[in-house]
């Protein structure tokens, strides 16, 4: 009979620790490796169990990695919290919450970091950036939500290195959450610059050893600043001062792989638990972080001018039904940036679409090529030649003859990228043109490799997607173009318009942060949208009041609440079965939630699978009592159906 029986957390859809026998007592924390199944995985120990019922068909430990726990009492209060919000297994969050190696089972390896260069800033901050800085620097060692909103190019970076240095003076540790990779290297080069002390990085483009490493360095206590995306949310600080999120209107703090949470929601939940004041900064904040501001619940810090009179780029909508363009480019938008080359100046041409050509047809008779897995065009990529579908990544070869008429009339219609890029190539044969998108940045480290020319201030011409349109401050960068914004307009999803704004002032934000003014060209088909007034008015507040007045009357988020389930299978009947009893158990319960569904997804078809959802609307605290009432149920497969649970979904997807 063995002596003890110890709980362990283990990998998948598991709500509660199994237990396990073993020779020696097991510290909380520590890492083993235990049979589950037929498979062998790495469990963390989380205390002594009672003797089971079921002795005979206990399992035993096979083997002890860790000397010493490896999870401090904090990261198991945010991951338990965690859990509980997103109705998650908590050891399946736990063990994700750890870098791969260690995930692995491999040793903890050495601590690694790099040392700040100490430089002085090269200029006086601004009365508002000290306003800033004085008022974060009060609430040290309390809780307290704040939020900075200053126009792009503001000097909102500048704000997060003062304060991180004193941070650091007092002894503590700050974390500095970005949304992406590409944005990390910049944000890493600028903080190092004027830093005194250690700084760690951590984001899926760095190596999986450098990653622990760095996690390592900030669970000792050694690196003095954690810069990373989304998953450095959970790395242990235990001399946690101060937590900073940049850009935190940005859907990528949103997981959207296994558990759904939000870094940038959990990262105040992480503040509030180790009583530290956290700064969310954005020019273009979320309505609901801005709402939390206008209610007084968080402390709003603005900056509402850049500095040293640089003024804010002027833009201008192309009307596209009279300037139609040609390969994807207006008269007036070929104008602007021959006049930006010709003034040793650099352009942006933002197009939010991967790609040669969304979509390819046969003008003699209209047909269109689908995927075969989903219900949807794939898109004509020439770089190599094939029909992609972006939702479900299959890919065919690409047609030269229709299979309905035999015609070799096959007409690529609509730009992407790529096709883009082709244009500006022809029309500017004198600069090099550099696309900036999914397809071009896959390799670790493309993404600093392209856009150095533009860092270094060569004259060039950048395309790309939405990843050229946050916080990268280019400094020769003097002219935008939007070649489609009407995509983003006709969207069905309720936040699309904010998400559209956001991305349009976001872009727009890149053009003449430095010397001459910038200019901003948004081609569109709908010059006379009123939220294109709105968002013209280059004025956020009257954009936001006026995008929350439109969610109030709609009892959209943050007016309410949402949980949105998702079911999928090989085919429907069992989706709306298994949806359809879920409603039912929801509405029984007689509380004030409301239940919409089950209805299709917007895409019913993808991946081979048919998708259906349920939506719930209502009180936080509702949505958490019913969900808990009736699962769990998310993460387990059902049958022939797999459920998802999206609490506080960004979209409806
Ligand atoms: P944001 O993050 O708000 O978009 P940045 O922090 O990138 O803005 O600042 C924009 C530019 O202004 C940067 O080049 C930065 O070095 C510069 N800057 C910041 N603060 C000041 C200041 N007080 N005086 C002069 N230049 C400043
Ligand atoms: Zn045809
Ligand atoms: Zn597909």
């Amino acid at each position: 009979m063995p002596r003890f029986f110890i709980k362990v957390f283990v990998p998948g859809p598991f709500f509660e620790p199994l237990t396990y026998a073993s020779e020696a007592l097991i510290d909380a924390g520590v890492r083993v490796q235990v049979p589950l199944g037929s498979r062998e995985v790495i469990g963390i120990c989380t205390g002594e169990s009672e003797t089971p019922e079921t002795l005979d068909t206990i399992k035993s430990v096979i083997s002890v990695i860790d000397d010493e726990s490896i999870i401090s009492p904090q990261h198991q209060a945010l991951i338990d919290f965690a859990a509980h919000y997103y109705l998650a297994p908590p050891g399946d969050l736990l063990l994700s919450s750890l870098p791969t190696t260690l995930r692995k089972g491999k040793p903890v390896p050495r601590p690694k970091t790099e040392t700040g260069h100490k430089n002085s800033p090269a200029y006086q901050l601004t009365t508002e950036q000290q306003d800033a800085i004085d008022a974060v620097d009060q609430k040290a060692n309390q809780f307290q939500c704040f939020l900075l909103q200053g126009v792009t190019g503001s000097g909102k970076t500048q704000v997060f290195s003062e304060l991180i240095h004193r941070t650091i003076k007092r002894g503590q540790q700050v974390l500095l959450l970005v949304p992406e990779i590409g944005l990390t290297g910049q944000m890493v080069t600028r903080i190092q610059d004027q830093l005194d002390g250690e700084l760690a990085v951590s984001h899926s483009g760095i190596a999986d050893g450098a990653r622990t490493k760095a996690f390592v360095a900030s669970a000792k206590g050694i690196a003095d600043v954690l810069i990373g995306t989304r998953s450095a949310l959970f790395t242990p600080l235990p001399k946690l001062g101060l937590i900073l999120v940049d850009e935190e209107h940005d859907g990528a703090y949103k997981n959207q792989e296994g558990c759904r949470y939000s870094a940038r929601d959990l990262a105040i939940v992480r503040a509030k638990q180790a009583s530290i004041p956290i700064v969310l900064s954005s020019a273009t904040p979320s309505l609901e972080t801005w709402q939390q501001a206008e209610l007084g619940k968080y402390q709003r810090l603005r900056l509402s001018a850049r500095p040293g009179q640089q003024p804010q780029p002027t833009i201008r909508l192309i009307d596209a039904r009279h300037d139609k363009p040609k390969n994807g480019l207006s008269e007036a938008a070929r104008r602007a940036i021959r006049h930006a080359i010709d003034h040793d100046q650099q352009a942006l041409v933002f197009l939010n679409r991967r790609g040669y050509s969304p979509v390819l047809m046969c003008t003699d008779c209209g047909w269109i090529p689908g995927c075969r897995h989903c219900d949807a065009k794939p898109t004509l990529h020439r770089q190599p030649d094939s029909l992609w579908c972006h939702h479900c990544d299959h890919r065919q070869r690409p047609v030269s003859v229709c299979p309905e008429c035999s015609s070799l009339n096959l007409l690529a219609v609509g730009h992407g990228t790529e096709r883009l890029e082709e244009a500006l190539a022809d029309g500017f044969p004198d600069v090099p043109v550099i696309r900036v998108d999914r397809d071009t940045t896959a390799r670790r480290r493309a993404f600093e490799q392209l856009i150095q020319p533009v860092i270094d201030g060569q004259p060039c011409i950048l395309v790309g997607t939405q990843m050229l349109a946050k916080g990268h401050d280019f400094q020769k960068l003097s002219t935008v173009v939007v070649t489609d914004a009407d995509q983003g307009l006709s969207g069905a999803d309720f936040r699309s318009v904010e998400h559209f704004a956001q991305l349009l002032t976001q872009v727009a934000g890149r053009a003449g942060r430095h010397g001459a003014t910038g200019q901003v060209l948004i081609q569109t088909h709908r010059p006379d949208s009123e939220w294109f007034e709105r968002i013209l008015k280059q004025d956020y507040d009257h954009l936001a009041r006026a995008m929350l007045g439109e969610r109030q009357q709609f009892h959209w988020p943050p007016e309410s609440h949402l949980a949105l389930i998702t079911a999928r299978a090989t085919t429907s009947a069992p989706v709306f079965e298994a949806l359809g009893t879920i409603a039912h158990q929801i509405r029984a319960l007689n509380s004030p939630v409301r239940v919409l569904g089950p209805a299709p997804a917007p895409m019913e078809r993808r991946n081979r699978q048919y998708h259906g959802q349920l939506l719930i609307l209502g009180k936080r605290s509702l949505i958490q009592w019913a969900l808990k009432e009736t699962g769990p149920w998310a993460y387990k497969k059902q049958g022939k159906v797999m459920f998802q649970l999206d609490v506080d979904p960004w979209d409806l997807w």
